[in-house]
């Protein structure tokens, strides 16, 4: 790396800072100066404004100040976990050789400096920028030849993820992985098609050079990565799967400026093995978020007992992305199931997973040469971990009670090979109990491990310890009250005032101290004695750090030449830990198994929503379980189940907890968990969709009608009869006859067309009639009765419509002044009375086109007074009668 010819008037250093900004022009570039690193230009200016760090001025560049703004380096992580979250990309560089060395080559060179990588939202690997219980991904789109793709990688991890999709299944299936940062050609940054994916992802998007993603080319990059002469041997990937990994690749290239992570081979899976959960429906549902975007209140945070890191990634991700495969769920079944029976084996299983550390980082971390002594430490834990778990299991020869085909696979991955045996009886007899976090200044290699390092480390203490005792003798031999003291500089001196050190100037060249330095108050000594001993101790105390180094580095390679079984190990960890979280979950929640198959069934009896049960519980109320039953199967036979429901009910009935739990139960028993029922039966289903109506999504600040329209029209052209459909209050933000023809088009759509189960709730008491036109279709509604006045909830699902919405009761319990409840009412009988003497529904191929006009005041007026009937009225309803009277004056 020879300096950088600067520019006229450009300083070497500068020239080096332009030349890496050069490089990495999209990036805020971190310049180490010593101890600081430090931002120039608009860098400076971003980073200031982010940061709230000081912007100063350093120099000149072409006659203008430069704007600078710096950050100390052993505080960066800090600044560099704000910048990233705020969306930004940093790039470090690095000085690569000391001072001393850059002296060695001329008098005027200075240090040379590269960027040794880019910090972006995707790529990170450290603790403190990662959060421990989500992964962060990295994913690429890319698609050729009308099919789609994305890879993943999951860097701290090492797990690389291939799938290929049709094009209008792209959204799904890259919100199924929560990226945080997503890779596009730059041509299809802003197509039509992939646009909506992108913006539905929630990572942050940067565009690549499209001829990255030519396969050509993509296919070298990876094959590079792995470092295998082809691909193939890896599965028959599309052309646009090797596109999108091929993006991946070239962005590992730069970001790892050349380091070689330790990846697994990419993990295939079509979009057929999995249930498609659109980002609309992720969003309404609350799978792993609220809607408020927080971890807290969603169906994740609610169901997560486990006691491990990795665990919480795994148990994340089989709830993000459920299977599809009755076969394999059933296999994830088997497994919950197993360790539910088993309580105490259960227990210990937890007991020894919580001791565990993150092993897959710390792996991982190693292999890109940032870990130190304590990812030594966590492999070491995890490895032991493995081998005590794999004795928990040992259980009498008895074939009814042996684990489930997918417990023995992880017990499999838990039996250490030769290798990984020796790694673990290396790294427990040579890594100290509590090593330091850098491996930079030694101290973690322990005692007894090698002798050559035991030998200079006691050199060197001992040498300590004679240096100790040559602070009494030399006082006692010279009669000044000398302190021995170290500094980087002079190494050990002795040290006095310089009232007490004017007799030692005096003394004549025989005396033994010899002048080192003389400061204002004190005057620092040597002797000859002292300088050997000072030698040697720096000299021992370098061997020793050397040594630490070499030893480090050896486990290092090792860990890296075993990455893959190491992650093995680490998969199977969080294998365990979800499963026996989620037999914890459903034991303390009273959870059942699902019957899972291929069919068309939903049928669930005593169903309940576990994210409103438990904030129901917790304030003390019960939860009204609900059945719901729907079949898609074309065939009926005698009492056969509708394939679609009409639900009505007033609002806060629990239309909306009904219809989405329903979804959730889906999602758990497709993603092998129990579910919270009493029974339930379900054929796979292969898309899940979920909508609120416009009301509920005003927050989001969209165009809402604009909004559930383009959703909707998503839903009717992808949903099939294996679908699960949940629809809330469609058509609600626009006006009445509108909002009603809407929602009855898409409730005939999806029965006629789409054929899929549906469940759909809505305001509109017209959709009811439907039950009699249409041959799957049934009413449902949500109890609601009025006792002494008030409405009380039932929350109960029952056959037939509701006969009334209770529109006004629900105002009056949101406490809308008693005068215009009461004129509400007035208004809202005169409209019924109309529309019962008007109703011709039933002739119309819809409704009456034009709504009924208003009825004049005077009528009401009239009307009212005629109606009332004092000698039947209680003092209490004489005055409502009145306030009513009075209000419509
Ligand atoms: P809607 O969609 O009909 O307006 P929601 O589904 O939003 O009503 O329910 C309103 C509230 O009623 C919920 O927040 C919850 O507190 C309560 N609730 C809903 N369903 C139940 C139930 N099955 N058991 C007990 N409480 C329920």
């Amino acid at each position: 790396h020879p300096p950088q010819p600067a520019p006229d008037g450009v300083t070497p250093v500068m020239g080096q800072y332009l030349a890496a900004k050069a490089a990495q022009p999209d990036a805020i570039v971190f310049f180490r100066m010593g101890d600081f690193y430090e931002l120039f230009f608009k860098d400076a200016e971003i980073a200031s404004a982010l940061l709230g760090i000081t912007l100063t001025r350093r120099g000149k560049h072409q006659g203008e100040d430069i704007p600078m703004a710096g950050v100390p380096v052993h505080a960066m992580d800090g600044y560099l976990a704000r910048l990233i979250r705020a969306g930004q990309r940093v790039a470090i560089c690095d000085q690569i050789e000391t001072p001393a060395e850059a002296k060695k080559r001329g008098s005027k060179a200075i240090v040379a400096r590269d960027i040794v990588r880019v910090v972006t939202p995707g790529t990170l690997t450290e603790d403190s920028l990662l959060e421990a219980r989500g992964a962060n991904r990295l994913a690429a789109v890319a698609i050729r030849k009308g099919r789609a793709a994305v890879a993943v990688v999951e860097l701290s991890a090492g797990a690389v993820d291939s799938v290929a999709c049709a094009l209008e299944d792209l959204a799904a299936t890259l919100a199924a992985f929560r990226p945080s940062e997503v890779l596009v050609p730059d041509k299809l940054f802003s197509d039509d098609a992939v646009r909506p994916a992108l913006d539905g992802s929630g990572g942050v998007v940067q565009a690549l050079a499209s001829a990255v993603a030519e396969p050509a080319a993509a296919r070298d990059r990876v094959e590079r990565l792995y470092g295998v002469a082809s691909l193939d041997g890896f599965g028959a990937f599309e052309e646009a799967e090797v596109s999108a990994l091929g993006l991946v690749a070239a962005y590992l290239e730069t970001t790892q400026a050349g380091k070689v992570p330790a990846l697994t081979p990419p993990r295939r899976s079509g979009e057929s093995g999995f249930l498609a959960i659109d980002p609309a429906t992720r969003q309404s549902l609350e799978i792993d978020r609220t809607q408020r975007g927080e971890r807290e209140g969603s169906l994740l945070a609610c169901l997560d007992r486990t006691v491990t890191s990795g665990g919480a990634r795994a148990l994340a991700e089989r709830v993000a992305r459920p299977l599809r495969d009755p076969l394999a769920i059933n296999e994830g079944l088997d497994a919950v199931e197993w360790l539910l029976e088993r309580r105490d084996l259960r227990r210990d299983l937890r007991d020894a997973l919580r001791a565990s550390a993150d092993v897959a980082r710390a792996v991982s971390r190693l292999a890109l040469g940032r870990g130190g002594p304590r990812d030594l430490a966590a492999i070491r834990s995890g490895l032991d971990i493995a081998e005590s778990i794999g004795g928990l299991f040992v259980v009498p020869a008895n074939p009814l009670s042996a684990p489930p085909q997918r417990l023995l696979g992880c017990l499999d991955r838990l039996t250490l090979s030769p290798d990984l045996g020796r790694l673990k009886i290396d790294l427990i007899e040579g890594l100290m109990d509590e090593p330091p976090h850098l491996a930079r200044d030694g101290g973690f290699v322990r005692p007894g491990f090698r002798p050559e390092l035991d030998a200079a480390r006691t050199l060197r203490d001992d040498s300590r310890r004679v240096v100790a005792d040559l602070e009494a003798r030399a006082v006692a031999e010279s009669g000044v009250p000398f302190k021995i003291k170290h500094n980087a500089v002079l190494g050990y001196f002795l040290e006095t005032t310089a009232k007490h050190a004017e007799p030692l100037f005096r003394a004549g060249p025989e005396s033994p101290y010899i002048h080192r330095q003389t400061l204002a108050a004190q005057v620092r000594f040597t002797t000859v004695e002292l300088s050997e001993l000072d030698a040697k101790i720096s000299q021992a105390g370098f061997r020793a750090l050397a040594m630490e180094g070499e030893t480090f580095e050896g486990w290092r390679q090792t860990v890296q030449r075993l990455a893959q079984p190491l992650q093995a190990v680490a998969d199977a960890l969080a294998e365990l830990d979800a499963t026996s979280a989620l037999a914890e979950w459903a034991e303390e929640v009273g959870a059942v198994r699902p019957t899972v198959d291929s069919s068309l069934t939903f049928e669930v009896q005593g169903g309940r929503h576990p994210v409103v049960e438990a904030a129901v519980r917790k304030a003390g109320d019960p939860f009204t379980p609900n059945d719901c039953r729907l079949d898609g199967a074309p065939i009926k036979g005698a009492g056969a189940c509708p394939r679609l429901s009409i639900v009505t009910g007033p609002n806060m009935a629990g239309k909306s907890t009904f219809l989405r739990q329903n979804a959730l139960l889906v999602i758990l028993a497709q993603a092998g968990s129990f579910v919270p029922a009493q029974a339930m039966r379900l054929g796979v289903v292969d898309r899940l969709f979920s909508r609120v109506g416009a009301g509920d999504d005003l927050a989001r600040g969209r165009s809402t009608f604009m909004m559930e329209m383009v959703e909707t029209a998503a839903i009717l052209t992808q949903a099939t009869p294996a679908s699960f459909v949940v629809l809330d209050e469609i058509g609600r933000g626009t006006a009445t006859y509108d909002g009603l023809a809407i929602a009855w088009a898409c409730a005939e759509a999806l029965h006629e067309t789409n054929r899929s189960r549906t469940l759909f709730a809505t305001h509109y008491h017209e959709l009811a009639r439907l039950e009699e036109r249409l041959d799957h279709v049934s009413n449902l509604s949500m109890k609601a009765k009025e006792w002494n006045g008030e409405l009380i909830f039932l929350h109960e699902a029952g056959a037939g419509a509701a006969d009334r919405s209770y529109g006004v009761q629900v105002a009056k319990l949101a406490g809308v002044p008693p005068w215009v409840v009461a004129r509400a009412r007035s208004v809202l009988d005169r409209l019924e009375a109309e529309k019962a003497a008007n109703d011709k529904l039933d002739d119309l191929p819809l409704f009456a086109v034009a709504e009924p006009p208003p009825p004049p005041m005077k009528s009401i007026m009239d009307e009212a007074v005629a109606a009332l009937d004092p000698d039947a009225m209680s003092p209490r309803e004489a005055l409502e009668a009145l306030y009513r009277l009075k209000a419509l004056k």
